[in-house]
């Protein structure tokens, strides 16, 4: 499929990639999941910015973490949105803590296994959603 026809049919919002953001999504579309780490404190955090927000260094760099993490809170969303999310209702939303620190937004995929529960080990999966993203989702591991 080509990268025109696949954006059309991807009707879901999808990310403004940017200078500081093409690292991100260049890992994502890899299967990698990756985080901004601080060179000058060591600090991981998501999602970037310009600068540490630990101690403001603007000296950082992208660091490919391990997709671990634990289900921090989760919900089923009953409204959509936008249009393109309106024959998934309704779907998972998760807030995961990554082994790593960070905090991240996601989608919980069941994937036939079990569903969301506060605590649970998760790991991050992708969806191909066009030629240029991916996204991550998480599913129990
Ligand atoms: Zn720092």
């Amino acid at each position: 499929m080509t990268q025109q026809s696949m954006s059309e049919t991807y009707t879901k919002p999808l990310p403004k990639i940017d200078s500081l953001t093409r690292p991100y999504w260049d890992h994502a579309k890899k299967h990698e999941l990756s985080v901004q780490r601080c060179t000058a404190c060591g600090d991981c955090h998501f999602p970037p910015g310009p600068v540490c927000p630990v101690c403001l260094s603007d000296d950082q760099e992208w660091q490919v973490v391990s997709g671990r993490g634990t289900l921090v809170s989760w919900g089923k969303f009953h409204k959509a949105y936008w249009s393109g999310f309106a024959d998934e209702l309704p779907y998972n939303v998760c807030l995961v803590r990554l082994e790593e620190g960070p905090l991240i937004v996601s989608n919980f995929r069941e994937d036939g296994g079990p569903p969301p529960k506060v605590g649970m080990e998760v790991r991050a999966v992708f969806d191909d959603v066009t030629e240029e993203v991916s996204l991550v989702r998480f599913t129990s591991a």
